[in-house]
């Protein structure tokens, strides 16, 4: 309001314009700023790797992923009700442009949002737990809509780690939504949470009530650099 106060009463009087016409004006340009400024600390505070958006995602790339229930769950109604999101599938074939997508569409909505490697994660609680702050990032993660826990199955983690991140996964069940992607199928994860018990109790919780694509097509960045190759060789 301060910096605009002089230019907008200008043009009131310039237009005509009653007081409470230019009041009405000032108010919402702060209330719009404001909005705005929330959304990008929101995004700030999600910790994306970059800036993905379906903007610049080709759906033909992969036609086992439905735009139209992509699309649908960028209105964020399954952070409401607390259902979570699997991707699954082969390296390069854009989970982690989707889950950071999702991410965004979330902030824009006015959730908060956190996004990690599973490896970061788990270091995380890792070294929360040595200096007897994992209470207090338990607390931090629990304030999260989202928690977005991406790569899991990249690296295999030791029993502490995996226990620490099943305790996250079943604390948010039905109460806060996940987003896992995965280059493992579901029966290969016993692999990363070492013990089947264990896998079973997650993914039971995790699939309860859950939204699973499987992007299951040649890997998007192979297929980039093969144009490229091809594109050079043709110069
Ligand atoms: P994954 O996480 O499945 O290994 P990424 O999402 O990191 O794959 O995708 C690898 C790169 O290719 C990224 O730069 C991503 O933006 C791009 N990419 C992947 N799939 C698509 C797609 N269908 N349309 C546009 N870009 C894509
Ligand atoms: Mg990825």
């Amino acid at each position: 309001m301060h910096s605009e106060f002089e230019k907008l009463a200008r043009e009131a009087a310039a237009a005509n314009e009653g007081y409470e016409q230019y009041l009405l004006r000032l108010t919402e340009l702060e209330v719009a700023a404001r909005a705005s400024n929330a959304v990008q600390a929101r995004i700030r505070q999600a910790g994306f790797p970059a800036p993905k958006d379906f903007d610049t995602f080709d759906f033909t790339a992969v036609p086992s992923l439905s735009k139209p229930k992509m699309l649908e769950l960028a209105r964020g109604e399954w952070i409401d009700q607390r259902a979570n999101v699997c991707l699954l599938g082969s390296p390069g074939t854009g989970k982690t442009h989707c889950a950071v997508a999702l991410g965004l569409a979330a902030c824009r909505l006015g959730k908060r949002v956190r996004f990690f490697t599973a490896a970061a994660l788990v270091t995380r609680l890792e070294e929360a737990q040595k200096q007897y702050q994992l209470d207090r990032l338990l607390a931090h993660l629990d304030k999260t809509d989202l928690l977005i826990c991406d790569e899991l199955g990249y690296l295999s983690f030791s029993r502490a780690g995996a226990e620490l991140l099943f305790q996250v996964f079943a604390d948010r069940y039905e109460r806060r939504s996940l987003l896992v992607t995965s280059n493992l199928a579901f029966s290969e994860w016993g692999q990363v949470f070492q013990g089947e018990r264990m896998t079973a109790a997650l993914l039971d919780r995790l699939t309860h009530r859950c939204h699973i694509f499987e992007m299951n097509s040649e890997s998007f960045r192979f297929r980039e650099s093969m144009k490229n190759k091809k594109a050079k060789k043709g110069e």
